[in-house]
């Protein structure tokens, strides 16, 4: 058996592995690092298979979100509602722009942030909600843009998890995730479902003037050159990250249906097992893009789990082992642990095991069967 990897960037390497050195090999020859071709390129294909009128690449997905919220020109004091359960980034650029985050609970079985929640968290200050597509799976997009016209609010949804994921409406259409807030994030870190060889990040939005705004923004504010109209940053993608990408972006379909179908194989090995809850699907089947495949594990100590898993050789993560609220960082004390009764006990249970698009039946088996082993001894 192949030695199981959380992420097999090389196996996946290895069927591009032609293309992807040529693409690289052209941004050498012709020195086009910074702003080349390929970065243009890139961008325009990737709107194409979005369905959204901009993307504007930047450096990374912390980058993307930071720059997101600095283009609605939101101010210090301005409340951002976004879910407990989610990677540190969602939260660090709130605060680093110092805006007020406001941490909110996630439904047990998707762990996507919870509607009723939201609701709650709304004041006066709100200025937008930010839901994370968490594990690959959209959020409940139609209601929080319910909420978001209602009240107001902009709507930044992060997608770094989430790329090539569909979410669908109640009357059937359905809409690249990414595509149905004012706003949107991604990351191209090599693990995510579109990776890249480095670091990279994008935004998108369908708004032609916060578009402009933005692509000044990711330039030290410059529309006209050293002419510098809003504080900006200096947040690029690079070209041979561009050219990797471009490579990949035909790939992505292929890409995410390998993870469904490896999701589809876990789900059938742990059927009928009651102290392993397998990741609940929201909606229609092209809704998750299995950035994780995350299990809850009941009545057995999880950490155990872990360790049992680490000692034959099956890396696993948890993701996340500590809700926001709770980090020193984030920590405020107008939050009361009443209202993260779900993530509280999420942190306890959920277990990420292998997944990538090069799992093979002989990995899956020996994944799957050593936890049944363990849950049931
Ligand atoms: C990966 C990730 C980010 C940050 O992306 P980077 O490119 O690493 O900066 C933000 N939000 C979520 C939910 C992520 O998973």
């Amino acid at each position: 058996m192949r030695k199981i990897q959380m992420v097999d960037l090389n196996g996946q390497y290895q069927g591009i592995k032609e293309e992807v050195n040529s693409s690289i090999q052209e941004i050498l020859e012709n020195t086009s690092f910074i702003n080349g071709p390929k970065v243009h390129e890139f961008q325009k294909n990737l709107e194409n298979y979005l369905n959204v009128k901009h993307v504007i690449p930047c450096a990374n997905g912390t980058d993307a979100l930071q720059i997101a919220m600095m283009g609605l020109g939101l101010k210090p004091g301005d409340e951002v509602i976004t879910a407990d359960f989610t990677f540190a980034a969602t939260v660090e650029v709130i605060a680093l722009l110092q805006l007020t985050p406001v941490l909110v609970d996630v439904y047990p079985d998707t762990f996507n942030i919870d509607i009723e929640a939201i609701k709650k968290a709304i004041t006066p200050k709100t200025k937008a909600i930010v839901p994370v597509h968490l594990f690959g799976q959209s959020a409940q997009m139609e209601a929080i843009m319910e909420i978001a016209n209602e009240h107001n609010l902009y709507v930044i949804e992060d997608n770094a998890q989430g790329i090539g994921a569909n979410y669908t409406f109640s009357n059937g259409t359905k809409v690249k995730t990414g595509a149905i807030g004012h706003i949107a994030s991604t990351s191209f870190f090599p693990s995510k479902n579109l990776g890249c060889y480095g670091d990279g990040g994008a935004i998108f939005t369908n708004d032609d003037d916060l578009a402009h705004t933005i692509r000044g923004i990711v330039n030290h504010g410059m529309y006209e050159r050293y002419h510098h109209d809003v504080v900006g940053v200096n947040s690029r993608l690079d070209s041979i990250q561009a050219a990797v990408l471009n490579t990949k972006l035909p790939h992505l379909d292929a890409y995410n249906n390998a993870r469904k179908q490896a999701a589809a194989k876990y789900d059938r090995a742990f059927k009928g097992q009651e102290n392993i809850i397998t990741p609940f699907r929201s909606g229609a089947d092209d809704n998750h893009v299995f950035h994780q495949y995350t299990l809850k594990i009941k009545n057995v100590d999880r950490d155990a789990l872990a360790k049992h898993l680490n000692d034959r050789g099956i890396p696993c993560g948890i993701y996340y082992p500590i809700p926001l609220h709770k980090q020193k960082a984030y920590m405020d004390e107008r939050y009361n642990e009443a209202d993260f009764t779900v993530t509280n006990q999420l942190v306890k249970e959920v277990i990420s095991l292998p997944m990538h698009t090069e799992l093979d039946d002989q990995q899956i088996e020996y994944i799957t069967s050593t936890i049944i082993n363990f849950i049931n001894a």
